[in-house]
């Protein structure tokens, strides 16, 4: 890493933000309003752990803007978590909110902890002590709560089940991403990795190629990676990498793809089961057509991205490439499609489940899905023509439709 590079998260959003506003010809005043969350919580969680001993844990709650509508995004539960990168989420949430026009601003929450260590109940208490602890800020209208890395459906039923009997109602719309017996909806549970498949399918066409024979290298084979590698092979697409936190699989012939998917465990690990493993850091700069990092932040550097071999990088995680990158990146014409539009599937379906828990009417499969579908392609092309005739690169791009709606909903409400 040299000293050039800025690796936090928060100021290099920041950095895009600005210049969004400045290109849409928004003020300074507006970047003072919209360059950190309007509210942020920190919380310290004692929880009973199995052997008796007592721990605390911290978590945060971010809310970055309300003008639009309630705020929405996921909780995180994984050690790095910090204040500056949940800031960072929660604004990121404002802008994949924007792009695919929801009636939502942005949030996120975290906690830091590692639950690949803890058991089941362990889990289960900190998730409902997080809950127990910011319930005053969140709630059906006010701040809606989702999955994001190493939490899911599980941990959703039992927030929700908190807030109901905190609140003494029955609160299904209090949090999205839920079991499908508990107001959840079709899909939710594969949308980001769908929405994902979307971008991929309309990178592919501005590239005249096709899915049938492209090359994928997935890092991250989480809730996002591992439906992706699913469906990018389903699709004909030969998927020659994947990673895990521990290492990564590579084969140009091609992975057995259900034998890793059968293989893996809940939070995505499996390369502990190979012998011939590489690094992540390996597997980045691997051959392959498309690139998609589903993992952490900060993969895609200025000490890899002139190495990188694919001419398409669609950003499944939130925050994987740095500015510098995504320079070197554009430079290289490799099209980048960027986290906020990229990943955005996910909270559209929560969107989906929030209306559906709100009219109390569920929808089937096949609409949730014509549904995302196309929301997905409209913000593609959306994103992809202010690329086009703003001469910007595409992650650029991506911010000044994610940040018009906050932008103007805030200046209507004479917040600035
Ligand atoms: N955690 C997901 C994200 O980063 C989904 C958020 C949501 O569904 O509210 O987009």
């Amino acid at each position: 890493m040299t000293q050039t590079e800025n690796r936090n998260v928060l100021h290099a959003t920041q950095i895009v933000i600005k210049e969004a506003l400045g290109k849409l010809g928004f003020g300074d005043d507006m970047y003072e309003l919209l360059k950190e969350p309007l509210r942020l919580l920190t919380v310290r969680i004692p929880v009973r752990m199995d052997d008796g001993t007592m721990r605390m844990f911290t978590g945060y709650r971010a809310q970055h803007n309300d003008a639009v509508g309630p705020t929405k995004g996921g909780v995180r539960f994984h050690p790095d978590v910090t204040e500056d990168e949940v800031k960072a989420l929660s604004i990121w949430m404002s802008l994949k909110c924007g792009i695919v026009n929801l009636p939502y601003g942005g949030g996120k929450g975290g906690i830091i902890c590692d639950p690949r260590q803890m058991s089941f109940r362990e889990l289960e208490r900190l998730s409902r002590g997080y809950v127990r602890a910011i319930s005053q800020m969140v709630g059906p209208s006010k701040d809606i709560p989702a999955p994001d890395v190493m939490t899911n459906a599980q941990i959703m039923a039992w927030m929700m089940d908190e807030y109901s009997r905190i609140r003494e109602f029955d609160a299904p719309g209090f949090i999205t991403g839920k079991p499908l017996v508990l107001g959840g909806s079709h899909g939710r549970e594969t949308a980001t990795a769908k929405g994902v498949t979307i971008m991929i399918d309309q990178a592919l066409k501005k590239r005249g190629k096709e899915v049938a024979g492209a090359k994928v290298i997935v890092q991250g084979f989480g809730n996002a990676g591992s439906f992706l590698a699913k469906f990018m092979h389903e699709a004909g697409a030969v998927v020659v990498g994947i990673s895990d936190a521990y290492g990564a699989l590579y084969d140009e012939q091609g992975l057995d793809i259900e034998e890793l998917l059968d293989r893996r465990d809940s939070f995505g690990t499996v390369t502990k089961l190979f012998k011939s493993t590489i690094t992540n850091a390996e597997l980045l700069v691997k051959p392959c057509d498309i690139l998609v990092p589903a993992a952490i932040e900060n993969q895609i550097t200025i000490d890899n991205a002139a190495h990188i071999q694919a001419g398409i990088v669609v950003e499944a995680a939130n925050g994987p490439t740095t500015l510098e990158a995504t320079n070197i990146l554009t430079e290289r014409d490799v099209l980048l499609v960027p986290d906020v539009l990229a990943s955005a599937g996910g909270v559209v379906v929560s969107y989906f489940e929030w209306v559906q828990n709100n009219q109390g009417y569920y929808w089937t499969e096949q609409e949730v899905a014509a549904k995302l579908q196309e929301v997905m392609e409209n913000a593609f092309e959306n994103v992809y023509n202010i690329h086009k005739t703003r001469q910007v690169n595409m992650r650029l791009a991506a911010y000044m439709a994610g940040v018009r709606k906050v932008a103007e909903a805030s200046r209507y409400r004479g917040w600035v």
